[in-house]
């Protein structure tokens, strides 16, 4: 398989996706790697990355983009977690861009993390409030006229 198109030297998964770094790969596109997690929450915590180096989201051609959740999918199926019910074992995926979002290597990268039981995998809590429905609705037109 074709090595990182733009990579970093000093980036730990650069280095991973070039053999520099070992890593206990899953599967290997040509446009992503995926490899076990080394501190996983749960077993089979896994991360998925584009072999070109961004550091957010934002920063990732849309082929590499592209190819990050049909890895995702093929992953979860081998881990026995495709399960056509609400029921029974699940699992998250989760993609951090910046440091207060809790991303620690600033190299795109997509997590796979299944979720069997309360005690491991992701933890999740977010603040909410009922919205106003007048301003969500101007929100989104002054959204919408930059998406334009
Ligand atoms: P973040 O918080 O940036 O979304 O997550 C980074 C993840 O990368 C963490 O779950 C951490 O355990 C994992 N990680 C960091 N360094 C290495 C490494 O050298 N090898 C592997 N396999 N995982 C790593
Ligand atoms: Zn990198």
């Amino acid at each position: 398989m074709a090595s990182a198109i733009a990579h970093e030297a000093s980036c730990i998964f650069c280095k991973i996706i070039k053999g520099d770094i070992p890593s206990f790969k899953l599967l290997e596109t040509a446009h992503s790697y995926s490899f076990l997690d080394i501190q996983p929450t749960a077993k089979g915590h896994l991360l998925i990355i584009p072999k070109y180096h961004g550091a957010k989201l934002h920063n990732l051609p849309d082929e590499y983009l592209a190819d990050l959740l049909p890895v995702a999918k093929r992953l979860a199926i081998a881990l026995n977690l495709n399960i056509d019910s609400p029921q029974g074992d699940g699992y998250n995926i989760l993609q951090n861009n910046g440091r207060i979002a809790h991303q620690v290597v600033d190299h795109v990268h997509v997590h796979l993390i299944p979720k069997r039981d309360e005690e491991t995998g992701l933890i999740v809590g977010w603040p909410s409030v009922d919205a106003d429905m007048t301003e969500l609705g101007e929100f989104a037109k002054e959204l919408q006229a930059k998406l334009n």
